[in-house]
């Protein structure tokens, strides 16, 4: 079996774009209430004295978009001084990251992925929902800026949408031919966005590498990820391709991680509701340490059980929760 060590962290539910796939405009959401978010304070606590000594020791920082979370930077050395953390990274929309790319870096952040899906900001624009002001270039410049202050390595995350941004697959592999970035395409998801994807449906991540080999060439990548992705690379390419394919193959068998919402909840699987804890209930509550440390471990027991194969294959909007609430 798979060990399971890899934490998604949601800091914050939050964002300051509203894509389409995640969280389509004219949806009313729920945000959680600050004095309901996980402080800081009970954050470092849960790492140290629960998920570290149960083996957790590679954390990715999400959202929402994490860097709406006040004190990000100081959160990030925090958790990237604990002397458990091999790997800490995070995921973000990049709209903020020009400006603070370089405290990331010196607060020990070395990991980063970017959502880009579209290089035409017209694209780009219609899928954020902001058709008033292009942020587009602001994201641009934030890829740039990680780019130079040395984030290694960097990834772009893509989610295809038919006719939406599908004609732009190849422009977007072509990315990685000359620099080392490594552009990711994760399959959409029926996460909270009902009617996109019952009008627009998904493309498996087979055709899309039929596209991308059928241009440039396609070969397995030497470089092997310690996540869910298939990693294949643009023959001579200098970054690599990754295809998450959570929609048309079963990787449940590979799983290694566990997400950890900004209220404080501990969800085993992504496509499945069952299991979950809520932890800072818990710990406000003053259950004792021990005792949340034997829950998570019964949690990690049952995880197998508790997956994407048992969720109902086919159905859309079965989720209570949006990505952006889970921490995707
Ligand atoms: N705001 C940050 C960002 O966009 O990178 C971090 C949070 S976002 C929920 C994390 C990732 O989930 C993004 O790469 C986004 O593209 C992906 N995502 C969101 N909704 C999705 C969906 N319905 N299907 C597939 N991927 C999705
Ligand atoms: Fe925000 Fe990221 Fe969701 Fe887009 S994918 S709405 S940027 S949380």
């Amino acid at each position: 079996m798979n060990q399971v060590d890899y934490l998604r962290i949601s800091l914050i539910d939050r964002c300051n774009f509203r894509c389409q796939y995640c969280m389509p405009s004219g949806v009313e959401l729920d945000y959680i209430l600050r004095q309901q978010l996980l402080t800081d304070e009970e954050l470092l606590l849960l790492l140290r004295e629960v998920f570290i000594p149960v083996g957790f020791t590679r954390f990715r920082l999400t959202g929402g978009e994490p860097l709406l979370r006040p004190g990000v930077v100081e959160l990030v050395k925090a958790i990237a001084s604990l002397p458990e953390t091999q790997d800490l990274s995070m995921t973000t929309n990049g709209f903020l990251l020009a400006a603070k790319a370089q405290e990331l870096y010196n607060a020990g952040l070395r990991r980063i992925n970017i959502s880009l899906d579209s290089l035409n900001p017209e694209t780009f624009d219609k899928i954020i929902g902001d058709r008033v002001h292009s942020r587009w270039q602001q994201v641009w410049q934030g890829i740039q800026a990680a780019h130079q202050v040395g984030f290694d390595p960097l990834k772009l995350n893509v989610v295809i949408i038919p006719g939406v941004n599908d004609q732009e697959v190849l422009d977007l592999a072509a990315l990685t031919i000359d620099r080392q970035w490594h552009v990711r395409f994760i399959e959409f998801m029926p996460i909270g966005n009902d009617s996109l994807f019952g009008s627009k449906g998904w493309v498996d991540s087979a055709q899309l590498r039929d596209r991308i080999r059928q241009a440039f060439g396609l070969e397995t990548s030497q470089v092997r990820g310690n996540g869910p992705a298939d990693i294949f690379q643009i023959p001579s390419a200098q970054g690599t391709l990754g295809f998450i394919s959570q929609m048309s193959e079963c990787f449940c068998d590979r799983c290694n991680r566990m997400r950890l919402s900004a209220d404080g909840w501990l969800r085993p699987c992504l496509l499945n509701e069952n299991g979950q804890i809520d932890l800072k209930a818990r710990l406000r509550a003053g259950v004792a340490l021990a005792e949340l440390r034997e829950q998570v471990r019964q949690l990690l027991v049952i995880k197998p059980e508790i997956n994407f194969k048992q969720r109902d294959s086919g159905t859309t909007g079965n989720y209570t929760r949006t990505m952006s609430q889970i921490g995707g």
